[in-house]
């Protein structure tokens, strides 16, 4: 095994320490081991479930094109819990050289991870809960009820049990950003997909729609793209209000609806806004979007604030104490999403440094996203919360760097820079090492034209908008 270290798991560190900073590489990969290769795939030991589910959610894709880089051929990988002993903590340090360098594993038996969660899905059901596009995590036993998604949650319940029933068909869940229409969206299809068998779930996001379209359309199998939106017994499409004005993906998309509903097969949409809100969607499929049930969420109020974060560190099986989860609550806007992140981050120095978290350190550590959100937006405030989200270092963002994660960090800081000040192109040349006006207009068109079609950064970039331009409440701030 020390030799896999060496060998490998070494050199791919040093490689994503390159690509993703410093900061990132200590905080997350210090405590990892490459403790077995099992054909093509590495083993990678870490200290809890905790990290590996922030590993598998952030790093994935990453981890396999570091292995790729240093072995040259193509990889997957697992995760397995493993004890690291003191001793190998402290080996597994800095070496002087800034490359995090570590000893042999120790010889704990690992755990494999999915063994130490309580009750490992039945496999068939995973199998189903994966071809439509399910995500585990989002179902109706970890979705907090309070007086903001009552409403939604009743409906979304009523529509697992029943589905295809004309009271509820089709469902459209709306809210802003965050606030659980994706998590009760997927909760419908997860219960369903567990519940009956025979259920066929398809689970997409307007964006994979259109993007099916266009590819059916190119390589002419429409037919079979037909096919498969209309044999489904349940569709559920997420933030629906990205078809607006892509007119040809409306009309199939019209057609697609049409042909479910006659055949009174249920179909769950999520917007950020009320049906007759959404601008450049086509008359007729508002008024579908109607026909059923419209349901809004809201923000949630203090007490269903703590509550989620309750739940949340029931499921990562910890606690903190009252004081610090009421300080989060209350920082936060409303946006769970952003309370979530605030607890991960508090949680990652709990699970990793194994800190107790009292008011004052978590006030340290959450400071730059929590509290910047009540002042004034500006270049390091924006610089901040991108940092963090994006998880690349603001030295690395104030650099001359190119590497891809970076240099998106610094896109995303102009484009938010343009959109949410009044500076000036060269104002915001100048906050980044004396850019010129052309390099920042290239970044927000970048930018602009990124978030059309990648879902991901878009999530990315309106949590930092949310971040900075969110209201605090109930704080007093
Ligand atoms: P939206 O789709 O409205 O932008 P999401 O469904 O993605 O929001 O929710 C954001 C995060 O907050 C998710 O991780 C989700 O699990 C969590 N979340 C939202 N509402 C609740 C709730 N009521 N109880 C527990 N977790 C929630
Ligand atoms: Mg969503």
């Amino acid at each position: 095994m020390e030799n896999l270290n060496e060998s490998i798991w070494n050199p791919c560190l040093e490689y994503l320490q390159e690509l993703l900073g410093k900061e990132v590489c200590f905080t997350w990969f210090k405590p990892t081991r490459l403790i077995a290769v099992d054909g093509n795939a590495a083993v990678i030991g870490v200290p809890n479930n905790f990290v590996a589910n922030w590993m598998r959610e952030h790093y994935s894709t990453t981890i396999d094109d570091a292995l790729k880089a240093i072995t040259g051929r193509d990889w997957s990988h697992r995760f397995e819990i493993h004890q690291i002993k003191r001793s190998d903590d402290h080996a597994a340090g800095n070496n002087g050289s800034g490359h995090v360098v570590r000893k042999a594993p120790s010889a704990v038996a690992p755990i494999p991870v999915d063994k130490a969660r309580s009750v490992p899905p039945p496999r068939p059901t995973a199998d189903r809960r994966a071809s439509a596009s399910l995500n585990c995590r989002y179902t109706f036993n970890n979705f907090v009820v309070g007086q903001s998604n009552q409403l939604a949650h009743a409906a979304a319940v009523a529509a697992s049990k029943q589905p295809g029933e004309e009271r509820h068909n089709p469902l459209f869940i709306y809210g802003t950003v965050g606030l659980g229409k994706t998590h009760l969206a997927q909760a419908i299809g997860n219960a369903l997909v567990s519940q009956r068998t025979d259920a066929k779930v398809l689970y997409v996001t307007s964006e994979d729609f259109t993007n099916h379209f266009i590819r059916a359309l190119s390589n002419g199998t429409t037919a079979e793209f037909t096919d498969r939106y209309r044999s489904v017994d349940v569709l559920l499409i997420d933030d629906i209000q990205f078809l607006a004005g892509k007119e040809s993906t409306q009309e199939q998309f019209f057609h697609t609806f049409n042909a479910l509903h006659q055949q009174r097969k249920q179909i769950v949409l999520t917007g950020d806004r009320a049906p007759k809100e959404i601008r450049g969607l086509e008359e007729r499929l508002l008024s579908r979007f109607q026909w059923g049930l419209p349901v809004d969420i809201h923000q949630p109020d203090f007490e269903t604030r703590m509550a989620i974060l309750r739940k949340k560190l029931e499921q990562e099986h910890t606690t903190l104490s009252d004081e610090v989860l009421g300080y989060i609550a209350r920082a936060g806007n409303g946006n769970i999403r952003e309370l979530e992140g605030a607890l991960n981050r508090l949680l990652a120095a709990t699970a990793l440094e194994g800190k107790e978290i009292t008011l004052e350190t978590a006030q340290e550590l959450l400071r730059d996203s929590l509290t910047l959100r009540s002042r004034p937006i500006t270049i390091p405030r924006i610089i901040a919360v991108v940092s963090d989200l994006y998880a690349v270092p603001k030295e690395a963002i104030l650099s001359k760097r190119r590497t891809q994660s970076v240099a998106l960090a610094r896109h995303t800081c102009m484009y938010l820079a343009r959109t949410l000040t009044n500076l000036s192109l060269k104002a915001v040349g100048a906050e980044f090492g004396g850019k010129d006006h052309s390099t920042v207009i290239h970044a927000v068109n970048t930018i602009r034209d990124s978030i059309g079609h990648d879902a991901h950064l878009r999530s990315l970039v309106e949590q930092a908008q949310a971040m900075l331009c969110g209201n605090s409440v109930d704080n007093g701030r």
